[in-house]
């Protein structure tokens, strides 16, 4: 039997975050993961993800920033229209001073800077293609038994282990949840004008596509979600009839554009655990909620949840007090889930405003979003929140942070 501090269930880019935030307060870490290491040969941008610059700010700290910037593209503007009427805002890095709105980052890539921080400290340990057979817990422990034969008895054990959580089923954690009934295709694609650095999202009648640039000037990343019958039609037609369905869902704002590698098809639904906290487990970023990808916040949102709960780690440490204490954990639990509860019920908004085709819905969302657009401080507010500049942030996420830390 192995005695750790923590068990981290997941090395996506929460767990392996999570992970490198308490590398430094010298307790001893496992982190399980079902799948293989971060692998180079998969940095191909197939699954990217828009950061935000409270992410960006997370990651820096960390020392993982700069090889994600080095495959990353940031954007310097990001124009929204409706396919459907006169709608459109557009925002701008230099109104509102800051060098980008954000940048596209390639998510193995954003794995595989953390795991080359963490993989050689002595008080972290991986444990890959690890099949966890049972979680059971004490009052003051945690014993997972792992590979069959494996025995693993931590004082916290973090669920990080993504939207069909095992940690969330395995600790009975109720879930609301509910169908967004539309798929996200992702895929990379060639586009005949260059993009010049500006995130485009079109919302059309049936869901939004979203272009988002990538380091080649004439690259970019889609995330179209539309119906799922739609989108069994999209993925039938050959490659010349999704090039020309694609090109015309954008309004051909970037002229032709032609499929770079295979796409493929995402279910989206929102996930809500209802407590994230039972005992000595507690869930963190996608196994406690996920929601629609339509304003690029699900991976940021995880991040900050990581970036709080060792945030109040740290403090209980520096503090002399018990990390695993139920009043720290609730006070985790709170800060974390009012922010989810806010962007949840912001995407519902989006979601359905968006989806209406009512002509006096159509006309109000047209004449909103267009005089939105001429409303500075009105804007300000709103990219305030999309860049991580606003809302409760935790310290490392914080414009113009004074803490730093190093692994
Ligand atoms: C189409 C699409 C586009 C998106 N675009 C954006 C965007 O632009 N910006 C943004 O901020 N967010 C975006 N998101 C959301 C973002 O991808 C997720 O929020 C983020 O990847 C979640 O990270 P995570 O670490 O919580 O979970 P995951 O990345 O899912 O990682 C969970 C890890 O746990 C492991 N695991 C699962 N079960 C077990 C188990 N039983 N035992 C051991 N290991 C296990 C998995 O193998 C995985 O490695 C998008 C999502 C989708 C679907």
């Amino acid at each position: 039997m192995q005695n750790v501090d923590i068990t981290i269930v997941g090395a996506g880019s929460a767990g392996l975050t999570l992970a490198a935030l308490l590398a430094p307060l010298n307790l001893s870490i496992v982190v399980l993961e079902q799948g293989s290491a971060p692998d180079l040969s998969k940095v191909s941008h197939q699954r990217v993800s828009a950061l935000n610059l409270a992410s960006q700010r997370l990651l820096s700290h960390l020392g993982a920033w700069e090889p994600i910037a080095a495959s990353a593209a940031p954007y310097t503007q990001m124009q929204v229209w409706d396919s459907d009427s006169f709608a459109r805002i557009a925002f701008d890095a230099s109104s509102e001073g800051v060098a980008a709105l954000g940048y596209i980052c390639d998510n193995e890539q954003i794995r595989l800077a953390l795991y080359q921080q963490l993989h050689k400290l002595p008080n972290v340990k991986f444990e890959f293609n690890c099949s966890i057979k049972s979680l059971v817990q004490s009052e003051r422990e945690v014993l997972v038994n792992i590979n069959q034969q494996q025995l693993l008895l931590s004082r916290l054990l973090v669920g990080a282990d993504g939207i069909n959580s095992m940690v969330r089923s395995s600790m009975q954690l109720p879930l609301t949840h509910w169908d967004y009934e539309q798929q996200a295709i992702v895929a990379t694609i060639n586009t005949a004008e260059a993009h010049n650095n500006v995130a485009r999202q079109v919302f059309l009648p049936d869901g939004p596509l979203a272009l988002l640039p990538l380091p080649q000037a004439k690259q970019c990343s889609i995330v179209w979600s539309c119906k799922p019958e739609r989108a069994a039609q999209l993925l039938a037609l050959d490659e010349q009839g999704f090039n020309q369905a694609l090109t015309a869902a954008s309004n051909s704002v970037l002229g032709v554009l032609q499929l770079h590698n295979q796409p493929k098809a995402f279910a989206l639904t929102m996930r809500y655990a209802s407590s994230w906290l039972q005992g000595r487990t507690v869930l963190v970023a996608d196994a406690a909620h996920s929601i629609h990808p339509l304003a690029g916040q699900g991976m940021n949102l995880g991040l900050m949840d990581v970036a709080a709960l060792a945030e109040l780690i740290t403090q209980a440490i520096e503090d002399g007090q018990d990390f695993c204490e139920q009043r720290l954990l609730r006070q985790y639990e709170r800060w974390r889930k009012a922010e989810a509860q806010t962007l949840i019920a912001a995407m519902e908004v989006f979601k359905r405003g968006f989806s209406n085709s009512q002509p006096l819905l159509k006309l109000v969302r047209a004449v909103g979003m267009t005089g939105m657009n001429k409303l500075p401080w009105l804007k300000s507010q709103i990219i305030a929140q999309a860049l991580g500049n606003s809302g409760d942030l935790p310290k490392l996420a914080r414009p113009a942070s004074r803490y730093k830390v190093s692994v």
